[in-house]
């Protein structure tokens, strides 16, 4: 029996084996909206966003450009299309892998929607409650194989480069350092923060809606309700082969970013204008240690900003990463639309290209 694992791992471990160390960019183009209507195009230049196959192809001040991804989801897409397409990444946390998700795209452009969905609505649930029930619905049918889960929650914002502790009352009390440090067996601590043992998908979810009504919300002229900070949800998997004593430690980290606002748009001044400006330096930041990942520089600046350092273990080595651009159909957003679309292809070069998915593995094939 204890063979017959091994060698279900061995396959597992196979399959994922050409995901690893290559960042995958998937790109989803929300549909137009009910506010939409009521802005102006922001260029008299006639601007067009079409999505066929991987490829996304935009007409924008008279210029067509076309832009290959891993996947691109068309406004068409479901969430539960998408998850779909990543659960098997997400079940790998399971393995032992340390994964990151990241949604990229400028405010209003479908962030939050995709990680988070919508509250109480079953259909539109996002990535982050999806993942959550795939996690421990896996994690419970491996019980009869030997494998006991350990799931640990922390939820972190990153504002103004600085940490706050999604999880604590009283995360804006002085005196709290969040110093990041990087522990044996690529681990990551940070000092002060909560994290929180759960063990079911109820626990877990009544602390991930506590930590989404703390998140700092900003009100600029692109989206009242626009998010200045990078919402970061880490899951800490253990698990422990009864028999064979076996462990493995694997991390799930669901990041959704702040807006890609440019500075003109927004019209911010004073600390907005600071908020805008570390949002962009951060994305860049994030932009650059992937390049560097992918070109295997000797030198990779994670430590210039804190979300690529806080992220450092879960980017580097074996890890494996999946950044969603979203992108509106909106006419409006055809600048900022270009100007994700441009940081992706760069991100996107990074990568070697998907393998064709493979067969769907019953939870029984885990570890
Ligand atoms: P962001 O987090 O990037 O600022 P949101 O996720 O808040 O953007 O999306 C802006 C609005 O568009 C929200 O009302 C959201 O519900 C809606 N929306 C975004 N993507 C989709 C989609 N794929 N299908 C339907 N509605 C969407
Ligand atoms: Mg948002």
């Amino acid at each position: 029996h204890i063979f017959e694992e091994e060698m279900l791992r061995k396959k597992l471990s196979n399959t994922i084996m050409d995901l690893k160390g290559n960042i995958r960019v998937f790109c989803r183009v929300r549909p137009l909206v009910l506010d939409d209507s009521t802005k102006m195009p922001s260029t008299s230049y006639p601007i067009s966003i079409e999505a066929r196959g991987r490829g996304v192809d935009l007409s924008y001040n008279g210029q067509n450009k076309s832009y290959m991804f891993d996947h691109v989801f068309t406004h068409e897409a479901s969430q539960q299309e998408i998850f779909v397409e990543i659960e098997e990444l997400v079940q790998s946390a399971l393995d032992g892998y340390k994964v990151c998700i990241f949604a990229y795209g400028q405010t209003g452009s479908g962030k939050t929607y995709t990680m988070m969905g919508r509250s109480n609505d079953l259909e539109h649930k996002g990535l982050i409650p999806r993942s959550l029930e795939h996690i421990f619905q896996t994690g419970q049918s491996l019980l009869p194989h030997g494998w006991v889960y350990t799931i640990k929650v922390s939820i972190l914002e990153i504002y103004n480069d600085k940490i706050r502790d999604l999880l604590s009352m009283d995360r804006l009390v002085g005196g709290k350092k969040f110093l990041i440090q990087h522990i044996p067996k690529g681990n990551t601590t940070v000092s002060d923060l909560t994290i929180v043992e759960v063990h079911s998908v109820e626990e877990a979810s009544s602390l991930l809606h506590k930590a989404t009504q703390r998140r700092s919300v900003g009100r600029t002229q692109m989206n009242q309700h626009s998010s200045r900070s990078h919402f970061v949800f880490t899951l800490r998997i253990s698990g422990v082969h009864e028999t064979t004593k076996k462990q493995v430690d694997g991390i799930l980290n669901l990041i959704d970013l702040a807006g890609n606002e440019r500075l003109s748009k927004s019209k911010s001044t004073g600390d907005q204008r600071k908020e805008t400006t570390e949002i962009n330096s951060s994305l860049l930041c994030l932009s650059n240690v992937i390049t560097a990942l992918s070109r295997k520089c000797g030198h990779v600046p994670f430590r210039d900003s804190k979300l690529t350092y806080l992220l450092q273990p879960c980017l580097a080595g074996d890890s494996k990463t999946l950044m969603f651009v979203n992108i509106s159909s909106d006419p409006s957003s055809a600048s900022e639309s270009f100007t994700s679309l441009e940081f992706a292809r760069n991100v996107n070069a990074c990568g070697i290209g998907i393998p064709q998915r493979q067969t769907k593995m019953l939870p029984s094939d885990s570890p």
